[in-house]
């Protein structure tokens, strides 16, 4: 993004705009859980008091890849907004802030991207989902004792509590 400083009134102005991926310097790694898909777009406003150009706006990028929250497809925009101020020495015609714009968009890149802030997370199992159904209902639940039980051949779950409680106690004197 350059700011062609001739352009400036007294009340500055804004641009609005894009530059091509490439601009990112994405350097691609087989463990990125995303990479950089999109061009880099930007909107800011430019203002000149005297010598100080201050640049202030939002910035952002397409960025693909898994979700690592629910592991599916992610294809999002990451951006933030920003603040530049910088001196611009006389007979300067232009300001170049694309790596000021670039930093805004790869430090507001999660470390950990999801999807959409909605994110449900991974599938929950239907026999999980069933069995806190169950419990909420405060019946239909499968009881994993009488489960256990079917395993063993018929000792019922009252016998095997008791026992176990015991063994602790002698463990613990
Ligand atoms: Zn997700």
């Amino acid at each position: 993004m350059i700011v062609p400083l001739s352009k400036l009134g007294p009340e500055g102005a804004t641009f609005e705009g894009e530059d091509p991926v490439e601009v990112l310097a994405w350097d691609p790694s087989p463990r990125d859980v995303v990479h950089a898909a999109g061009p880099m777009r930007w909107r800011v406003k430019a203002q000149l008091f005297g010598s100080e150009l201050v640049c202030t706006g939002r910035a952002d990028a397409l960025f693909e890849g898994v979700c690592c929250r629910c592991g599916g497809s992610l294809s999002r925009r990451f951006g933030d907004e920003f603040a530049i101020s910088r001196r611009v020495a006389e007979g300067d015609t232009e300001a170049d802030l694309t790596s000021e714009i670039r930093e805004t968009i790869l430090l507001a890149l999660p470390n950990h991207p999801v999807c959409s802030d909605d994110c449900p997370g991974p599938p929950v199992p239907k026999a999980r989902v069933a069995g806190v159904a169950g419990e909420r209902a405060g019946e239909g639940g499968a009881d994993p004792w009488s489960a256990l039980d079917a395993l063993s051949g018929g000792t019922t779950h009252e016998n095997k509590r008791p026992r176990t409680r015991k063994t602790q106690n002698n463990n613990n004197q």
